[in-house]
């Protein structure tokens, strides 16, 4: 890579916990001209940014979007005309329902180079964080990574039979909104209506809480919580595990690893 060509990084900055970043993506991040970063990136994430360097607020809030992604795309040209260094950070993974390849298609189409730099994304991660393995010998043999949300709000249209499959793990990202479709579709194709499910809001953070429930009866119980964006929903068995193995416990006063470090700096 020639040192005075721009090159735009699409980092994935995982699910929240600071220290679940990759050292590629805390190097650059230390290291970059300007960094444009996502509603999902956390607090402490943004935090790690150098007081030096340029940082630009590139979020969409659900309902709301402050920046369309035509916006973002000829924004991330811009940065990339007058910066050698551009750091896009997003949250999770950039690739998994992150628009991430969109950001990339724009850039390789305008002659910008782009370098990716993958990050957890919130199946692995609030998963593991909530105690439940996506798969688990003899119980679940695949998982399925589903969104949740349509394009301008439009109803849910997903093969629904082939979802509702007892060995399989189902992870739905965005789902809190059409979760009571999601229960009506998935027990109407044939899923049993006490498969274990949960919803885990806030994965990794200090705020993490989940929700241990059936899938008949996960629609209520988030409501009763007052589940908000963003929550994951995993529906499968190994949902089973959650209290076994609920190694977790967020503590919101308690700042360690990176988070530390940023503190003492
Ligand atoms: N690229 C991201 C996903 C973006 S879509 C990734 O790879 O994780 C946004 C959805 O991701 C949210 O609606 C929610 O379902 C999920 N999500 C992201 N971070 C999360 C977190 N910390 N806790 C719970 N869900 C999260």
């Amino acid at each position: 890579m020639s040192n005075n060509k721009p090159v735009v990084y699409l980092v994935g900055a995982g699910p929240g916990d600071p220290d679940l970043l990759t050292v590629k993506a805390l190097r650059l991040i230390n290291q970059a001209d300007v960094i444009g970063y996502d509603r999902l990136v956390s607090e402490p994430i943004v935090a790690l940014i150098p007081h030096g360097t340029q940082r630009v607020y590139v979020g969409k809030a659900p309902g709301k979007h402050h920046m369309g992604q035509d916006e973002i795309n000829s924004l991330l040209l811009k940065l990339a005309k007058s910066n050698r260094k551009v750091v896009r950070l997003k949250g999770g993974d950039p690739f998994i329902f992150g628009r991430g390849s969109e950001e990339a298609q724009y850039l390789v189409q305008h002659g910008v180079d782009f370098e990716y730099i993958p990050g957890i994304t919130a199946a692995a991660a609030c998963s593991a964080y909530a105690g439940i393995p996506l798969t688990h010998r003899g119980m679940a043999r695949s998982v399925r990574l589903i969104t949740g949300h349509c394009r301008a709000d439009q109803p849910l249209e997903l093969n629904w039979k082939s979802l509702a499959d007892k060995q399989t793990t189902l992870v739905f990202y965005m789902g809190i909104a059409n979760l009571s479709q999601l229960r009506e579709e998935l027990i109407k194709a044939g899923l049993d209506a006490s498969t274990p499910a949960a919803a885990v809001e806030n994965g990794t953070k200090s705020t993490q809480r989940r929700c241990i429930s059936t899938l008949d009866n996960l629609a209520t119980d988030i409501q009763a919580m007052s589940i908000r964006s963003p929550a994951l929903i995993i529906i499968g068995d190994v949902v089973s595990f959650a209290d076994e193995l609920n190694w977790f416990t967020p503590q919101s006063d308690i700042k360690d690893g990176i988070e530390q470090q940023a503190a003492e700096n």
